[in-house]
């Protein structure tokens, strides 16, 4: 069965970028239709869990640390608006948030630089240790030739992106928009100004055609492949990335054994940052009363070889990266004065995911340029969010949204610094490859 709509706006993918940007859009009037091939529960794509680190802080006029500030304001904009709709006061920042301030470990040649960037006009905001203070300071012991930082901000923590997307998704529908579950967005193209958009409906296995004036594409790792043929120069600007991830915890009767003491530099001492040889990060999944809690833990070693998208999420990671997550989380309890052996962790369960990145690392949210290379502004990509998106994800809506229907307000020159970050990549990218001639 065939039929032809004509909408507003429409958005492709409903994970954080998508969410996040068909709300934005909501709240401004638009008409928007969100496509989303998974089922309401979003059970798989890089938003997939219940725990991203967030941080407040970092150098001057630090774009990252803007974008993560405006998203809190927009969250906060997001629950009073439910709350007012709802007539309660259910929902609350702490649904999303949960302030536990950010422990990184840093080798000591990095101590100028962060010294310079982060204290030097932001000195009530952290908390920085010594290998001789650490303990006193933060109750950790550090290894050698290295310092400690901790952020002291509301907010800084981690953010629950399970819990954001399901409250974005009911601000669309409570104003008005619409979201297609189980359907996926098959073919798009452009004629006489109009996208037109296949769409699969996964369920009734049917197909629908839609006719619509602007898009978002906000699809994660699969955008390039929904853009092949409009753009197809994006596969070389965005690549998937597959990461592993292993979830951790002390078994219970080795836990129940702790003292008050570790069991709350445990809590403390998450979320975890290292920056000591290989990238390492760990985080708290899940915590309930009493019991052991579990910790994502995993490092962006990031590799390349997909073959398929779909099944990555059912692959495991190899046994030498489990290994080497395993001896960074012990070597971390130890330096939280708790010291185990391999047999007193257990995995609670392991797995790949996968996310996209710029070949900059910089995520881009952006017109693109159709295949006859002409800048078609009423298209925008969101995407190369690599392992940095989740914290920014409303002010990358919000940036969508205004390249989209306009800025309706005077821009802040933060804001100005955003648009330049990230609204440039693939227009400098196109510029500097278009000599070399490989761009298309
Ligand atoms: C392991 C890991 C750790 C991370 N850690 C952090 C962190 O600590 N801090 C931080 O800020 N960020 C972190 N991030 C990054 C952050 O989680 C991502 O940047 C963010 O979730 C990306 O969201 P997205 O909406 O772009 O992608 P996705 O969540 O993948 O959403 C894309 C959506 O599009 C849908 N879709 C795809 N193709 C189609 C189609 N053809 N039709 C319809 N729908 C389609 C998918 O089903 C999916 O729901 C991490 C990411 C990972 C993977």
């Amino acid at each position: 069965m065939n039929k032809t709509n004509m909408e507003n706006v429409l958005v492709i993918g409903g994970g954080l970028m998508g969410a996040s940007a068909a709300w934005k859009l909501a709240e401004r009037g638009a008409k928007v239709t969100l496509i989303e091939q998974q089922e309401p529960n979003y059970s798989k794509g890089s938003s997939y869990g219940s725990a991203r680190i967030t941080r407040s802080l970092g150098a001057k006029k630090d774009v990252f640390s803007y974008v993560h500030n405006q998203t809190i304001k927009e969250v906060s904009n997001l629950i009073d608006f439910l709350n007012a709709e709802e007539k309660t006061q259910v929902h609350t920042m702490g649904d999303v948030y949960t302030t536990s301030p950010v422990t990184y470990l840093h080798p000591k040649e990095d101590y100028l630089k962060v010294n310079k960037y982060r204290f030097k006009k932001q000195k009530n905001d952290y908390s920085r240790a010594s290998q001789n203070s650490s303990f006193r300071k933060f109750g950790m012991t550090i290894p050698k030739n290295t310092f400690l930082v901790r952020e002291k901000r509301e907010y800084s923590g981690s953010l629950n992106p399970t819990v954001l997307i399901d409250k974005l998704r009911q601000g669309v529908t409570k104003k008005g928009g619409v979201i297609k579950y189980q359907h996926q967005v098959v073919g798009l193209k452009k004629n006489d100004d109009v996208f037109e958009v296949d769409i699969l409906n996964l369920k009734t296995k049917n197909n629908q055609k839609l006719k619509i004036s602007k898009v978002v594409v906000a699809a994660g790792a699969y955008t390039t492949e929904i853009l092949k043929d409009f753009a197809p120069y994006l596969n070389r600007i965005l690549t998937p990335k597959k990461i592993a991830l292993s979830f951790l915890r002390i078994k219970d009767e080795c836990y129940q054994e702790l003292n008050e003491a570790s069991k709350q530099a445990l809590q403390n001492g998450f979320p975890f940052f290292s920056q000591i040889g290989k990238e390492y990060f760990a985080i708290i999944s899940e915590s309930k009363n009493g019991a052991s809690p579990i910790i994502k833990a995993g490092g962006h070693q990031k590799r390349r070889n997909i073959h398929d998208l779909d099944k990555i999420w059912e692959e495991a990671p190899t046994k030498q990266e489990k290994k080497w997550i395993k001896k960074q989380f012990k070597n971390h309890l130890k330096m939280l004065e708790i010291h185990l052996s391999n047999k007193d962790i257990e995995e609670v369960e392991s797995y790949n995911c996968v996310y996209s990145e710029t070949r900059t690392q910089i995520p881009i949210v952006t017109p693109i340029f159709n295949k006859y290379r002409s800048l078609d502004r009423e298209i925008v990509i969101i995407g190369g969010m690599s392992g940095i998106g989740a914290k920014g994800c409303l002010s990358y809506g919000l940036l969508a949204t205004d390249l989209l229907l306009g800025k309706d307000e005077k821009p802040t020159n933060m804001y100005r610094k955003m648009t330049r970050t990230f609204s440039n990549p693939s227009v400098s990218l196109y510029a500097k490859r278009k000599k070399s001639g490989r761009l298309f």
